[in-house]
C-alpha cells in the first residue's frame, strides 16, 4: 500500500525488458518528461498479474497491440521454484485437455516444452483411477487428457516462452492499488513500487486485470463509482493438505493419476483425495479435510489421515513411497462468482480475468482451463479487426467460459456447503442425473467419453444432452460396479 510520497504520473516511459524471466527488471521509472510517450495514441496494454492467465493474456495482447506491459507485485524467479504472490503452487495442479489446447494455440510449443521437462501427459481415462460416488471407473482408450506438473514447472515454463523474446515489457515488484478513469472509462493504473517507497501512475487503453484469488478488483470498480458486483460465494467447507512422496522406482513411468472423489452418502473426515504423478518422479498428494479437523503435522500423521477416505488405497501407495519436503495446507477452497455482467455500466478499456474473476473449489482442477479458455475469447476478439474493441461485449464472452465450470463445481458443491438452504427441485433433478451419468460412465465408454469431453472443457455441455448419450444414461449400465481399484499388471502392489 502506498506510504508516503505524492502521486507520479507515468506515461509509458518504461525500462524495456530484455529476458524478463532470467534478469527482471524494477518497476517503471521515468528518465524524462521529455521522454515520456503520447498517451493519446491507442494500442497499449497493461496486464496486472504475471500468473497462469496473466502471462497468457500478456502474450495474446503482444500479437494485437503495439506495447504491452504486465506488472506483478513480485519479483518473479528465474526457475521452477515458490514465490508469495502464487502460494497454491505447493498443491497438485493439473490442466485438463480444453485448458492445455487453449495454452497450446496461445503459446504453441508450450506444451512439448513442459513435457520435455517432465510434464505427464495422462491419458483419459485409460491412465485414470478413479473413485466417484458410484465407484470406481473402468480404464477405457479415449481423446482426452490432462498435462501434470508442477505449478512452479507450468509458471516458469509459460514465463520463458513469453517473456524471452522482449516482446513484452515487464516490472516487477509493483503492487496495483486502484484504477484510473471514471465508471465509462478506465485510462490505467495506479502501482505502488516498493522499491522507491512511492506511488505511480501508469497509463493504457486496455486494462487486464488477473490478479487471481487475492484480487481486490471490487474495490477498484467501486473506486470509480460503480457499485460492487453482486458476488455469489460457495464454501465447501473444507481445507486442503498436500505432501509431495518421491514415487517407487517400479511406479514412475506411466503411473495413473488417482482420484477419489466426495459421496455424499460415505461422510468421513478426508472427503476426497488425489495423486498426481509430476516430474521427477514424484507425487503430489492433496487430501480435501473436513473443517475443523487438525491439519496433520508429520508425514506419518497425513498418511495416517489419508486412511479417513472413502478408500484406504490413496494411504495404501504413499506408505510405499518417500515422503519429501513437509505437509502444506490451504483454506483457499472457496467457490466463487463475482457477477459483472449484472453491473448497470462497464467501463470501456477494462477486463476482468481469471480467479479475479471467477474461482472454483480446487478439486474441480477447472481455474487454469477455464482461465486459458477466457484468453482465448480476448485473443478472438482482438483478432475481430472489422469491429470496435468493446469491452463490456468481451468481459461477457469471457463470463461465459466460466459458466460450465461453475456450474460443476457450484452444484456439487453444494451438496456440501455449509448454511445452505433446501435444495430447489431443479437442483435435486441435476444431481439425480449426475448421479446415473457418473454410475453409467464407470462402466460405458460412450458415456464416459461425453463425460471428459466435457469435463474438461473440450467440448460444449450440450454433448450430454444428445438423444443417444441420454438413452444410454437413462437406461444405465448392465456390467456390474467394480469393486476394486482397476490396477493393471504392470501397477499391481
Ligand atoms: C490449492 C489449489 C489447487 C489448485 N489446483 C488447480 C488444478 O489442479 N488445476 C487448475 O486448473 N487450477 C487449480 N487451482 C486454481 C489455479 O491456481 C488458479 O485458477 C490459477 O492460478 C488462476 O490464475 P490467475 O492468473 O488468475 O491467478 P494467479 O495464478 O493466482 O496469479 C495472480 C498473480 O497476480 C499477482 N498479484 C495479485 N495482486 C496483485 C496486485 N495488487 N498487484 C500486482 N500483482 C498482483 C500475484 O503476485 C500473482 O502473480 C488451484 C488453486 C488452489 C488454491
Amino acid at each position: 500500500m502506498p506510504r508516503e510520497g505524492s502521486t507520479k504520473v507515468l506515461r509509458w516511459r518504461l525500462p524495456v525488458s530484455a529476458r524478463g524471466a532470467t534478469a527482471p527488471p524494477s518497476c517503471a521509472v521515468p528518465q524524462s518528461e521529455a521522454e515520456e510517450l503520447d498517451v493519446a495514441r491507442v494500442g497499449r496494454a497493461v496486464v496486472i498479474g504475471a500468473g497462469f492467465v496473466g502471462l497468457l493474456a500478456a502474450q495474446v495482447l503482444a500479437r494485437h497491440v503495439e506495447r504491452v506491459l504486465l506488472v506483478d507485485q513480485d519479483q518473479l524467479p528465474a526457475g521452477p521454484t515458490p514465490r508469495r504472490g502464487t502460494p497454491q503452487a505447493r498443491h497438485s495442479h493439473l490442466l485438463w485437455s480444453g485448458g492445455a489446447r487453449a495454452v497450446e494455440r496461445i503459446v504453441p510449443g508450450a506444451l512439448t516444452r513442459l513435457q520435455t521437462r517432465g510434464a505427464n501427459r495422462i491419458a483419459l481415462p485409460a491412465q485414470l483411477l478413479s473413485m466417484s460416488s458410484a465407484g470406481w471407473m473402468r480404464r477405457f482408450a479415449g481423446e482426452q487428457y490432462l498435462l501434470a506438473c508442477s505449478r512452479d514447472l507450468l509458471d516458469w515454463t509459460l514465463r520463458e516462452e513469453i517473456l524471452l523474446d522482449g516482446a513484452i515489457e515487464v516490472s516487477w515488484g509493483c503492487q496495483a492499488t486502484s484504477l484510473v478513469g471514471d465508471q465509462h472509462q478506465v485510462r490505467g493504473i495506479r502501482l505502488y513500487e516498493a522499491q522507491h517507497r512511492r506511488e505511480i501512475e501508469v497509463s493504457c487503453d486496455l486494462l487486464v486485470i488477473a490478479t487471481g484469488r487475492a484480487s481486490r478488483a471490487e474495490d477498484w470498480l467501486v473506486g470509480l463509482g460503480l457499485p460492487a458486483p453482486p458476488t455469489k460465494i460457495i464454501h465447501p467447507g473444507v481445507f486442503y493438505v498436500t505432501h509431495a512422496f518421491q514415487a517407487p522406482r517400479s511406479m514412475r513411468d506411466g503411473f495413473p493419476l488417482v482420484s477419489i472423489h466426495p459421496s455424499p452418502n460415505q461422510p468421513t473426515l478426508v472427503r476426497a483425495g488425489s495423486l498426481v504423478p509430476i516430474e521427477e518422479g514424484l507425487w503430489h498428494v492433496t487430501l480435501s479435510v473436513i473443517r475443523g479437523t487438525r491439519p496433520p503435522a508429520r508425514s506419518q500423521d497425513f498418511i495416517a489421515l489419508a486412511r479417513q477416505a472413502r478408500t484406504p488405497f490413496l494411504a495404501d501407495l504413499i506408505s510405499l513411497a518417500q515422503p519429501i519436503g513437509s505437509v502444506r495446507v490451504t483454506r483457499a477452497t472457496s467457490n466463487y462468482r463475482k457477477y459483472v455482467e449484472l453491473l448497470p455500466a462497464w467501463p470501456q478499456g477494462l477486463l476482468l480475468i481469471g480467479d479475479a474473476l471467477t474461482a472454483y473449489n480446487p478439486f474441480y482442477g477447472h481455474g487454469m482451463s477455464a482461465g486459458a479458455r477466457g484468453v482465448l475469447e480476448l485473443d478472438g476478439a482482438l483478432s475481430d479487426g472489422g469491429h470496435e474493441f468493446n469491452s463490456r461485449a468481451v468481459q461477457r464472452s469471457v463470463v461465459e467460459t466460466t459458466r460450465v465450470p461453475w456450474a460443476i463445481a457450484s452444484r456439487q458443491d453444494r451438496e456440501f456447503a455449509e448454511h445452505s438452504s433446501r435444495p430447489s427441485l431443479t437442483h435435486r433433478t441435476t444431481m439425480s442425473f449426475l448421479r446415473r451419468l457418473l454410475a453409467t460412465a464407470n462402466e460405458d465408454p460412450m458415456v464416459a467419453e461425453a463425460m471428459l469431453d466435457v469435463y474438461t472443457l473440450s467440448k460444449s455441455h450440450l454433448r450430454l444432452l444428445s438423444p443417444q448419450i441420454i438413452a444410454r444414461i437413462l437406461i444405465g449400465s448392465r456390467v456390474p460396479p467394480l469393486d476394486h481399484p482397476p490396477l493393471t499388471q504392470a501397477f499391481y502392489c
